[in-house]
């Protein structure tokens, strides 16, 4: 069967890059683009009249919010506080406990998968916070996860978490790292045989991917049998680094060198690594270091960074610049890594502190972060076939409405979406030929069900916060409200 998809705005893909036509159309057949052009140019079985409307590849989250939320719990506090979110070192070693069982867990991922198909992605690697797991993620919450994609139709590149550290505050309200090597090695174990199962599953929904968590929670071996099982097996991997200043004086501490270099000395840096999210470098202007070529070394490796604009932001950091890591030729995709999933709202933070960070108005276009968010996502991925319309692409497509008063007036469309819209705009998505949001709304999804359940979860997690602070505090003193009740 052939279907046209018609709309107002087509962002194609032709040689040189991404192309907008007005009035057109594209038709898929069974899993493919199989014709882009006027509208009514092709003959078809179908015809799916999507309006005023921008028809565009679906975007591409490699850092994909699989959680409830955090950030809004612990974006906002003092240093003091701050600290108190963390594991403290008695917690870690005495009374380590998961706050969610499987089937909990399952439930939140998939609330997660849902929450990123109703805000435009349709290619995901997904990251979830560890802070109320016992330690990191097991076979079984990645099996659960891949089945939960492919049921929604999503498409995800996964693997269980592993670590052999966590970040904990000691008594005297010191950060270090609590370590048990045993249960790295036996995420370890667990993310191998995960990726053997993906290997067996015949469908593009499901792709096996080395997913460790943040560098300083990993020890020399396993950074070490990380990039070997990689190295033989042909996966990605996806590590944290590059994120913060404390992350650079542990890596420091332990290693000697900084970040990259360690990452280079394990043999992850290369094509097949990507890093969330990338800001630390040597140039980045809060980085104490005497050099200048981190980002040409990035750029020359190969790895793609994973820029997460609006949580970074959100935490206090932004890439330094998006402009200078492009124009060095780093490769840049994008991710959500928290709440909301909205890639729209995340490319207009990127743009706007670009512009602060540079006082250029010009020094990141949207048009840049929408390639980010679609080709060079599709490129990290290796995926060519992803990110474009263009004859031959896999249907990945995602349609975001125009029509909405509160829009205003339009000007260009992309311009107009970015700057005066957000991702709640997504009206329609498909992954791979099959529909996956129609109207906004994902068939056979119990919204509201799913929204009532993850608020009872989301409560108990916020509660779990007191039981893990170094200090003991109740939850009233370590969220406070943003106005005393009365
Ligand atoms: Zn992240």
């Amino acid at each position: 069967m052939r279907r046209g998809i018609r709309a107002r705005h087509v962002l194609a893909h032709s040689a040189e890059g991404h192309i907008m036509l007005a009035d057109a159309e594209v038709v898929v057949g069974d899993s493919r683009i199989v014709g882009v052009g006027p509208r009514g140019a092709h003959e078809v079985d179908e015809v799916i009249e999507l309006g005023a409307a921008v028809l565009m590849p679906g975007l591409v989250d490699l850092d994909a919010l699989t959680d409830i939320d955090h950030t809004i719990l612990d974006s906002w506090q003092s240093r003091e506080l701050g600290l108190g979110l963390q594991w403290s070192r008695e917690y870690a070693t005495h009374r380590r406990r998961a706050v969610f069982d499987a089937e909990e867990r399952a439930f939140i991922r998939e609330y997660g998968f849902v929450q990123l198909l109703l805000h435009g992605v349709t290619t995901a690697m997904p990251i979830a916070s560890e802070i109320h797991s016992d330690w990191a993620e097991t076979y079984d919450d990645a099996v659960a996860m891949a089945e939960a994609a492919r049921r929604l139709g999503l498409r995800v590149y996964l693997g269980p978490a592993y670590r052999s550290g966590v970040n904990v505050v000691d008594d005297d309200g010191t950060r270090s790292i609590y370590w048990n090597e045993e249960l790295g090695r036996e995420g370890f174990a667990d993310a191998a045989r995960f990726l053997g199962w993906a290997a067996e599953q015949d469908t593009d929904l499901v792709h096996g991917t080395l997913l460790p968590c943040r560098i300083e929670t990993l020890t020399e071996e396993l950074l070490r049998r990380t990039a070997s099982l990689a190295a033989e097996t042909g996966v990605l991997v996806r590590l944290h680094a590059l994120q913060g200043l404390l992350e650079r004086a542990f890596v420091l501490d332990r290693f000697g060198v900084p970040p990259l270099a360690v990452l280079e000395q394990a043999g992850l840096l290369g094509p097949n690594l990507l890093i969330p999210h990338g800001i630390y470098v040597d140039s980045n202007p809060h980085v104490d270091a005497d050099t200048d070529d981190d980002i040409a070394t990035l750029a020359a490796s190969g790895a793609a960074i994973v820029h997460c604009p609006l949580t970074s932001a959100r935490h206090g950091s932004a890439l330094d610049t998006f402009g200078r890591y492009r124009a060095a030729g780093v490769r840049i995709s994008l991710g959500t890594d928290s709440f909301p999933p909205d890639l729209v709202r995340g490319i207009d933070i990127g743009v706007t502190l670009a512009k602060v960070l540079t006082h250029q108005l010009d020094s990141a276009t949207y048009a840049n972060y929408i390639d980010a968010a679609t080709r060079g996502g599709a490129d990290a991925l290796r995926r060519p076939d992803l990110g474009r319309i263009e004859v031959g692409a896999t249907a990945d497509l995602l349609a975001f409405r125009l029509d909405d008063p509160r829009d205003g007036v339009i000007e260009d469309p992309i311009r107009t979406l970015c700057m005066n819209s957000t991702g709640r705009a997504a009206d329609f998505s498909m992954v791979a030929g099959r529909i996956t949001v129609r109207d906004g709304v994902i068939p056979g999804i119990d919204l509201a069900a799913m929204t009532q359940r993850a608020q009872e979860l989301f409560d108990r997690m916020r509660e779990a916060y007191a039981e893990r602070d170094y200090l003991r505090r109740p939850v009233g003193e370590l969220f406070p409200a943003s106005f005393p009740a009365k």
